[in-house]
Protein backbone atom coordinates (compact mmCIF):
# COMPACT_ATOMS: atom_id res chain seq x y z
CA UNK A 1 0.00 0.00 0.00
CA UNK A 2 1.28 3.52 -1.13
CA UNK A 3 1.42 6.80 0.83
CA UNK A 4 -2.39 7.65 1.30
CA UNK A 5 -3.42 10.88 -0.93
CA UNK A 6 -6.73 12.76 -1.34
CA UNK A 7 -7.54 14.82 -4.17
CA UNK A 8 -10.73 17.09 -4.10
CA UNK A 9 -11.45 18.19 -7.29
CA UNK A 10 -12.51 18.69 -11.38
CA UNK A 11 -13.09 15.50 -13.74
CA UNK A 12 -13.63 16.34 -17.53
CA UNK A 13 -13.83 14.89 -20.66
CA UNK A 14 -11.57 16.46 -23.38
CA UNK A 15 -13.06 17.11 -26.74
CA UNK A 16 -9.74 17.98 -28.94
CA UNK A 17 -10.03 19.02 -32.73
CA UNK A 18 -6.42 19.59 -34.38
CA UNK A 19 -6.91 21.79 -37.49
CA UNK A 20 -5.26 23.93 -39.67
CA UNK A 21 -6.10 27.09 -37.68
CA UNK A 22 -8.99 27.89 -35.32
CA UNK A 23 -12.34 29.29 -36.43
CA UNK A 24 -13.23 32.31 -36.30
CA UNK A 25 -17.05 33.11 -34.79
CA UNK A 26 -19.23 31.89 -37.58
CA UNK A 27 -17.01 30.03 -39.47
CA UNK A 28 -16.90 26.41 -40.18
CA UNK A 29 -13.88 24.22 -41.06
CA UNK A 30 -13.62 21.23 -42.97
CA UNK A 31 -10.27 18.64 -42.02
CA UNK A 32 -10.13 18.40 -38.55
CA UNK A 33 -8.88 15.33 -36.41
CA UNK A 34 -10.89 14.53 -33.41
CA UNK A 35 -9.85 12.90 -30.17
CA UNK A 36 -11.35 12.12 -26.84
CA UNK A 37 -9.03 12.21 -23.36
CA UNK A 38 -9.71 12.45 -20.11
CA UNK A 39 -9.35 15.45 -18.04
CA UNK A 40 -10.19 17.72 -15.61
CA UNK A 41 -7.26 19.18 -12.83
CA UNK A 42 -8.44 17.21 -10.16
CA UNK A 43 -8.51 14.05 -12.29
CA UNK A 44 -5.36 14.55 -13.99
CA UNK A 45 -3.80 15.43 -10.47
CA UNK A 46 -5.34 11.79 -8.92
CA UNK A 47 -3.92 9.92 -11.86
CA UNK A 48 -0.40 11.55 -11.25
CA UNK A 49 -0.46 10.40 -7.73
CA UNK A 50 -1.87 7.09 -8.29
CA UNK A 51 0.96 6.18 -10.91
CA UNK A 52 4.03 7.82 -9.08
CA UNK A 53 2.71 5.00 -6.29
CA UNK A 54 0.48 7.27 -4.12
CA UNK A 55 -3.08 5.32 -2.63
CA UNK A 56 -5.40 7.87 -4.23
CA UNK A 57 -9.23 8.43 -3.13
CA UNK A 58 -11.03 11.13 -5.41
CA UNK A 59 -13.98 13.28 -4.12
CA UNK A 60 -15.70 14.51 -7.52
CA UNK A 61 -18.50 15.13 -9.18
CA UNK A 62 -19.17 13.55 -12.51
CA UNK A 63 -23.06 13.25 -14.78
CA UNK A 64 -24.71 9.64 -15.19
CA UNK A 65 -23.45 9.81 -18.69
CA UNK A 66 -21.43 8.40 -20.94
CA UNK A 67 -18.53 10.76 -20.06
CA UNK A 68 -18.74 10.00 -16.81
CA UNK A 69 -18.66 6.48 -16.72
CA UNK A 70 -15.42 6.34 -18.98
CA UNK A 71 -13.90 8.71 -16.30
CA UNK A 72 -14.64 6.32 -13.72
CA UNK A 73 -13.82 3.69 -15.31
CA UNK A 74 -10.32 5.32 -16.29
CA UNK A 75 -10.15 6.17 -12.35
CA UNK A 76 -10.68 2.46 -11.60
CA UNK A 77 -7.95 1.48 -14.39
CA UNK A 78 -4.96 3.19 -12.48
CA UNK A 79 -6.22 2.47 -9.12
CA UNK A 80 -7.60 5.06 -7.97
CA UNK A 81 -10.63 4.75 -5.37
CA UNK A 82 -13.98 6.41 -6.08
CA UNK A 83 -16.34 5.73 -3.36
CA UNK A 84 -16.35 9.52 -3.10
CA UNK A 85 -17.08 10.51 -6.92
CA UNK A 86 -20.76 10.87 -7.02
CA UNK A 87 -22.74 10.35 -10.03
CA UNK A 88 -25.12 13.64 -10.53
CA UNK A 89 -28.76 13.48 -11.79
CA UNK A 90 -29.35 16.92 -12.68
CA UNK A 91 -25.83 18.00 -14.49
CA UNK A 92 -23.72 16.96 -17.08
CA UNK A 93 -20.33 15.60 -16.91
CA UNK A 94 -17.73 18.51 -17.09
CA UNK A 95 -16.76 19.07 -20.58
CA UNK A 96 -13.56 20.50 -22.66
CA UNK A 97 -14.00 21.13 -25.98
CA UNK A 98 -10.50 21.85 -27.15
CA UNK A 99 -9.73 23.47 -30.61
CA UNK A 100 -5.59 23.25 -31.56
CA UNK A 101 -4.08 24.58 -34.64
CA UNK A 102 -0.84 23.83 -36.15
CA UNK A 103 1.23 25.54 -34.09
CA UNK A 104 -0.18 24.02 -31.10
CA UNK A 105 -2.01 27.57 -30.12
CA UNK A 106 -5.40 26.47 -28.29
CA UNK A 107 -8.65 27.37 -27.58
CA UNK A 108 -10.56 25.95 -24.88
CA UNK A 109 -14.83 25.99 -23.52
CA UNK A 110 -15.44 24.73 -20.85
CA UNK A 111 -18.93 23.42 -19.56
CA UNK A 112 -18.10 22.46 -15.97
CA UNK A 113 -21.17 20.73 -15.53
CA UNK A 114 -21.38 18.45 -12.06
CA UNK A 115 -18.33 19.90 -11.28
CA UNK A 116 -20.21 23.23 -10.28
CA UNK A 117 -22.18 20.58 -8.28
CA UNK A 118 -19.40 19.81 -6.08
CA UNK A 119 -20.46 20.91 -2.48
CA UNK A 120 -18.87 21.09 1.12
CA UNK A 121 -21.36 18.95 2.16
CA UNK A 122 -19.96 16.27 -0.56
CA UNK A 123 -16.52 17.05 1.26
CA UNK A 124 -17.86 16.39 4.46
CA UNK A 125 -19.17 13.48 3.74
CA UNK A 126 -15.91 12.73 2.41
CA UNK A 127 -13.86 13.91 5.74
CA UNK A 128 -13.00 10.10 6.57
CA UNK A 129 -11.06 9.70 3.18
CA UNK A 130 -9.69 13.02 3.85
CA UNK A 131 -8.23 12.95 7.47
CA UNK A 132 -6.82 9.49 6.89
CA UNK A 133 -4.56 10.90 3.62
CA UNK A 134 -1.01 12.17 4.58
CA UNK A 135 -1.71 14.47 1.79
CA UNK A 136 -4.31 16.23 0.26
CA UNK A 137 -4.58 17.91 -3.27
CA UNK A 138 -7.12 20.31 -4.63
CA UNK A 139 -7.49 23.23 -7.24
CA UNK A 140 -9.87 25.89 -8.66
CA UNK A 141 -12.34 24.24 -10.94
CA UNK A 142 -14.76 23.25 -8.08
CA UNK A 143 -16.95 25.64 -6.13
CA UNK A 144 -14.24 28.09 -3.76
CA UNK A 145 -16.81 27.49 -0.70
CA UNK A 146 -16.25 23.54 -1.01
CA UNK A 147 -12.35 24.00 -1.61
CA UNK A 148 -12.07 25.88 2.01
CA UNK A 149 -14.01 23.24 3.62
CA UNK A 150 -11.76 20.31 2.50
CA UNK A 151 -9.01 22.78 3.40
CA UNK A 152 -10.53 23.21 6.88
CA UNK A 153 -11.01 19.70 7.26
CA UNK A 154 -7.47 18.85 6.35
CA UNK A 155 -6.13 22.10 9.02
CA UNK A 156 -8.26 20.43 11.67
CA UNK A 157 -7.15 16.79 11.04
CA UNK A 158 -3.34 17.75 10.95
CA UNK A 159 -3.14 16.71 7.02
CA UNK A 160 -0.94 18.89 4.89
CA UNK A 161 -2.69 20.16 2.05
CA UNK A 162 -1.32 21.42 -1.57
CA UNK A 163 -3.58 23.64 -3.25
CA UNK A 164 -2.94 24.82 -6.98
CA UNK A 165 -4.57 27.93 -7.78
CA UNK A 166 -5.63 27.11 -11.08
CA UNK A 167 -7.55 28.62 -13.05
CA UNK A 168 -6.44 31.70 -11.72
CA UNK A 169 -8.48 33.27 -9.18
CA UNK A 170 -8.44 35.59 -6.31
CA UNK A 171 -7.95 33.54 -2.78
CA UNK A 172 -8.89 35.46 0.76
CA UNK A 173 -6.43 35.30 3.26
CA UNK A 174 -8.18 32.59 5.23
CA UNK A 175 -8.14 29.73 2.67
CA UNK A 176 -4.41 30.58 2.04
CA UNK A 177 -3.93 30.30 5.97
CA UNK A 178 -5.33 27.10 5.94
CA UNK A 179 -3.03 25.71 2.73
CA UNK A 180 -0.01 24.20 3.92
CA UNK A 181 1.69 24.74 0.29
CA UNK A 182 0.57 27.01 -2.69
CA UNK A 183 1.60 25.84 -5.97
CA UNK A 184 0.55 28.42 -8.49
CA UNK A 185 2.46 28.79 -11.84
CA UNK A 186 3.85 32.33 -12.85
CA UNK A 187 0.53 33.65 -13.77
CA UNK A 188 -0.80 32.42 -10.96
CA UNK A 189 1.42 34.04 -8.70
CA UNK A 190 1.22 37.25 -10.51
CA UNK A 191 -2.81 37.48 -10.47
CA UNK A 192 -2.21 36.89 -6.36
CA UNK A 193 0.38 39.15 -5.43
CA UNK A 194 -0.13 41.69 -8.15
CA UNK A 195 3.53 41.40 -9.17
CA UNK A 196 4.82 40.69 -12.39
CA UNK A 197 7.14 38.12 -12.69
CA UNK A 198 9.66 37.92 -15.09
CA UNK A 199 13.54 36.63 -13.04
CA UNK A 200 14.07 34.43 -10.50
CA UNK A 201 14.29 37.46 -8.34
CA UNK A 202 10.76 38.18 -9.09
CA UNK A 203 9.77 34.83 -8.30
CA UNK A 204 11.54 35.13 -4.84
CA UNK A 205 9.61 38.62 -4.31
CA UNK A 206 6.30 37.02 -5.30
CA UNK A 207 6.70 33.90 -2.61
CA UNK A 208 7.68 35.67 -0.06
CA UNK A 209 4.88 38.14 -0.40
CA UNK A 210 2.61 35.01 -0.74
CA UNK A 211 4.36 33.52 2.59
CA UNK A 212 3.39 36.61 4.42
CA UNK A 213 -0.21 36.45 3.64
CA UNK A 214 0.00 33.22 5.88
CA UNK A 215 0.82 30.57 3.45
CA UNK A 216 3.46 27.93 5.13
CA UNK A 217 5.59 27.01 2.04
CA UNK A 218 5.02 28.86 -2.08
CA UNK A 219 6.18 26.96 -5.23
CA UNK A 220 6.22 28.94 -8.13
CA UNK A 221 6.45 26.89 -11.29
CA UNK A 222 8.47 28.25 -13.73
CA UNK A 223 7.87 26.04 -16.88
CA UNK A 224 11.29 24.79 -17.72
CA UNK A 225 13.09 26.58 -15.83
CA UNK A 226 11.75 24.19 -12.62
CA UNK A 227 10.48 25.90 -9.46
CA UNK A 228 10.96 29.07 -7.08
CA UNK A 229 10.46 27.15 -3.31
CA UNK A 230 9.71 29.39 -0.52
CA UNK A 231 9.43 27.41 3.03
CA UNK A 232 10.47 24.55 4.93
CA UNK A 233 13.82 26.41 5.47
CA UNK A 234 14.46 26.27 1.50
CA UNK A 235 14.47 30.18 -0.49
CA UNK A 236 15.84 28.63 -3.46
CA UNK A 237 14.84 27.62 -7.55
CA UNK A 238 15.07 24.30 -7.85
CA UNK A 239 15.81 23.51 -11.68
CA UNK A 240 13.63 21.85 -13.89
CA UNK A 241 15.14 18.79 -16.31
CA UNK A 242 16.11 19.84 -20.04
CA UNK A 243 13.71 17.78 -22.11
CA UNK A 244 12.51 17.98 -25.84
CA UNK A 245 8.49 19.16 -24.54
CA UNK A 246 6.06 17.86 -27.39
CA UNK A 247 2.97 19.34 -24.93
CA UNK A 248 3.20 20.67 -21.69
CA UNK A 249 -0.86 20.31 -21.22
CA UNK A 250 -1.20 18.68 -17.44
CA UNK A 251 2.36 19.78 -16.99
CA UNK A 252 1.40 21.61 -13.37
CA UNK A 253 -1.12 18.50 -12.94
CA UNK A 254 1.81 16.05 -12.86
CA UNK A 255 4.01 17.94 -10.63
CA UNK A 256 1.01 18.69 -8.04
CA UNK A 257 0.34 15.14 -8.14
CA UNK A 258 4.01 14.01 -7.81
CA UNK A 259 4.89 16.44 -5.21
CA UNK A 260 1.94 15.06 -3.07
CA UNK A 261 3.36 11.33 -3.61
CA UNK A 262 7.08 12.46 -2.28
CA UNK A 263 6.09 14.13 0.16
CA UNK A 264 3.81 11.90 1.70
CA UNK A 265 6.42 9.32 2.02
CA UNK A 266 8.68 11.92 3.95
CA UNK A 267 10.69 13.03 1.39
CA UNK A 268 12.44 16.64 2.32
CA UNK A 269 10.86 19.68 0.32
CA UNK A 270 13.57 20.41 -2.03
CA UNK A 271 14.00 16.55 -3.17
CA UNK A 272 10.38 16.08 -3.27
CA UNK A 273 10.63 19.33 -6.03
CA UNK A 274 12.99 17.96 -8.13
CA UNK A 275 11.06 14.23 -8.06
CA UNK A 276 8.05 16.24 -9.04
CA UNK A 277 9.80 18.17 -11.85
CA UNK A 278 11.01 14.86 -13.05
CA UNK A 279 7.36 13.14 -13.28
CA UNK A 280 6.61 16.85 -14.95
CA UNK A 281 9.47 16.71 -17.32
CA UNK A 282 8.36 13.57 -18.53
CA UNK A 283 4.74 14.55 -19.21
CA UNK A 284 5.95 16.91 -21.59
CA UNK A 285 7.68 15.10 -23.68
CA UNK A 286 4.14 13.31 -25.07
CA UNK A 287 0.79 14.36 -25.57
CA UNK A 288 -2.21 14.78 -24.00
CA UNK A 289 -3.28 14.75 -20.04
CA UNK A 290 -4.11 11.82 -18.53
CA UNK A 291 -2.02 9.89 -20.72
CA UNK A 292 1.10 11.77 -20.21
CA UNK A 293 1.49 11.46 -16.63
CA UNK A 294 4.66 8.52 -15.57
CA UNK A 295 4.08 5.78 -13.64
CA UNK A 296 6.60 5.38 -10.47
CA UNK A 297 8.98 3.11 -12.53
CA UNK A 298 9.15 5.52 -15.32
CA UNK A 299 10.14 8.83 -13.03
CA UNK A 300 12.65 6.61 -10.70
CA UNK A 301 14.91 5.49 -14.13
CA UNK A 302 14.46 9.30 -14.91
CA UNK A 303 16.23 10.01 -11.92
CA UNK A 304 18.77 7.30 -11.90
P1 LIG B 1 1.38 24.90 -15.61
O1 LIG B 1 1.42 23.68 -16.48
O2 LIG B 1 0.47 24.79 -14.45
O3 LIG B 1 1.24 26.19 -16.35
P2 LIG B 1 4.29 25.14 -15.51
O4 LIG B 1 4.28 25.51 -16.94
O5 LIG B 1 5.04 26.04 -14.57
O6 LIG B 1 2.83 24.98 -14.89
O7 LIG B 1 4.88 23.67 -15.40
C1 LIG B 1 4.85 22.93 -14.19
C2 LIG B 1 6.13 22.14 -14.04
O8 LIG B 1 6.26 21.23 -15.15
C3 LIG B 1 7.41 22.96 -14.06
O9 LIG B 1 7.72 23.47 -12.79
C4 LIG B 1 8.42 21.93 -14.55
O10 LIG B 1 8.79 21.07 -13.49
C5 LIG B 1 7.60 21.11 -15.54
N1 LIG B 1 7.73 21.63 -16.93
C6 LIG B 1 6.86 22.42 -17.59
N2 LIG B 1 7.28 22.70 -18.85
C7 LIG B 1 8.45 22.06 -18.98
C8 LIG B 1 9.41 21.93 -20.06
N3 LIG B 1 9.23 22.54 -21.23
N4 LIG B 1 10.52 21.16 -19.83
C9 LIG B 1 10.72 20.54 -18.65
N5 LIG B 1 9.86 20.61 -17.61
C10 LIG B 1 8.75 21.36 -17.76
Amino acid sequence: MGSKIAVVGSSNTDMIIKMERIPKPGETILGGEFTTAPGGKGANQAVAAARAGGAVRLVARVGTDMFGNQAVEGFVGDNIDVSHVLRDRGEPSGVALIFVDHQGENSIAVASGANGRLSPADVQAATGAIAEADVLIMQLETPLDTVSEAAAIAARAGVRSILNPAPAQALDDELLRRISILTPNESEAELLTGLAINTDADAAEAANALSQKGVGVVLITLGARGVFVHGDGVHDLVPGFEVEAVDTTAAGDVFNGALAVALAEGTPLGEAVHFANAAAAISVTRLGAQPSAPSRQEIDAFLR
